[in-house]
């Protein structure tokens, strides 16, 4: 129940009354309570390359970064950002005038959206979504309009024709996600393509979160959006040292774009946390500057760890959906004679010591997401073994 004044008038304002609490807090505890394996929420449970830890506490000794910070960010990390984005991807960005440094991927979601979002424009975004696209579009005053990834082939994939008809003339900007959280698809050049195409024929901006970028697997690829030919110019990118270095806790992330739209994201950032992380600012400019042995390594173990967690749900019972990126596999629970995700999730922990998160939360459209369940795998392998032998259980 939503506390109320005297004058029965709820605290919390309509824009925010449909976000609760989310359910990682709720599952988080469950696990706590039962004693379970947590591959609810997707934070590794080992940190990051020991000479990126020994970076942010030379910064912190030497007294870089301990005062406010430069508000774009420290010209270091701005530099090794564009760096980054020129030596994967050939895309050239002005460290100075097309890079801005947030407080993690998520204040440059929605300082993205609180800046280019007016009251009433329509948002496209692909679901199951990121929990906090929702919130920020319901920040910025906009309309989501969910476009719903369906199975396909073993895969979650995206309907071209449904993304093209949920385009009006209302439209602002599309939300991307590559590779997604939760299916673990990773959209492919043809697809991305085709999203290019919209965006321009329909004069759309597109804000693109790319914080999985170095987790993709086996044959994917992961495609920048704003590579594709009339994208660079509409398009913000968003990309995170969180998931890339194992260090979620940092909270450093970064916007690259034009001139212009980081100009309008960083009129939004400026208010909400004007700097952050400074100390930690600098350790990442190092990190991404680590040869590019660490980011096949990272990439690799992790396809391991896919693998590890695959296999055990799939002798578990379950139908794993194929995951080509991200930390997440997501799996059906019908063979096991389920439908409902949310009393699966609240039931597994008694009967099989695990925790993992129904999708359906991710959804606009809850019937379809109920019978699919998340697990992440950015967990140690005896932890994942463990797991699989726990979920063994269910079969
Ligand atoms: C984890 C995650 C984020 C948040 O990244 P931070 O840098 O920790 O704020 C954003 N988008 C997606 C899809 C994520 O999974």
């Amino acid at each position: 129940m939503a506390a109320m004044t005297s004058s029965e008038r709820p605290l919390l304002n309509r824009r925010l009354a449909e976000f609760g609490t989310t359910i990682f807090a709720e599952m988080s505890a469950l696990a706590l309570r039962t004693g379970s394996i947590n591959l609810g929420q997707g934070f590794p449970d080992t940190d990051g390359p020991e000479e990126v830890r020994e970076a942010a506490v030379r910064a912190l000794r030497e007294g870089r970064g301990n005062q406010y910070p430069p508000g774009p960010g420290v010209p270091e990390l701005r530099t090794a950002v564009a760096a980054h984005q020129q030596r994967r991807y050939g895309l050239s960005y002005d460290p100075d005038a097309e890079v801005l440094v947030t407080a993690g991927a998520t204040e440059a979601i929605a300082a993205a959206l609180l800046a280019l979002v007016e009251p009433g424009d329509e948002v496209v975004a692909l679901e199951p979504y990121y929990d906090s696209y929702a919130a920020s579009i319901a920040m910025a005053g906009g309309t989501r309009v969910p476009v719903t990834l369906r199975p396909d082939a073993g895969a979650f994939r995206l309907d071209l024709d449904e993304l093209r008809a949920a385009v009006t003339p209302r439209t602002r900007l599309l939300l991307v996600n590559t590779p997604h959280n939760p299916t673990g698809t990773v959209l492919t050049r043809a697809e991305l393509t085709a999203v290019a195409e919209l965006a321009v024929e329909r004069d759309l901006l597109v804000v693109t979160d790319e914080v999985y970028e170095h987790l993709v697997y086996d044959e994917a690829e992961h495609v920048p959006l704003a590579t594709l030919p009339g994208m660079r110019e509409r398009t913000v990118t968003i990309g995170s040292a969180g998931k890339t270095f194992s260090f979620t806790g940092w909270k450093v992330g970064w916007v690259t774009s034009t001139p212009e739209l980081v100009t309008a994201v960083r009129s939004a950032k400026q208010f909400l946390t004007y700097v952050a992380s400074g100390p930690f600012q600098y350790a990442v400019a190092e990190a991404l500057a680590l040869p590019d042995a660490y980011f096949e390594a990272f990439r690799r173990d992790m396809q391991t760890k896919r693998d590890i967690l695959a296999a055990g749900l799939t002798e578990a019972g379950f139908q794993v959906y194929d995951t080509a990126g991200t930390y997440f596999i997501t799996t059906d629970i019908r063979p096991l004679g389920e439908t409902d995700g949310f009393a699966f999730c609240r039931s597994l922990p008694e009967r099989a010591g695990v925790v993992a998160i129904p999708n359906a939360v991710f959804y606009d459209h809850r019937e379809a997401g109920a019978p699919f369940v998340r697990f992440a795998f950015c967990k140690r392998a005896e932890v994942l073994k463990e797991a699989a032998e726990r979920l063994r259980r269910l079969a």
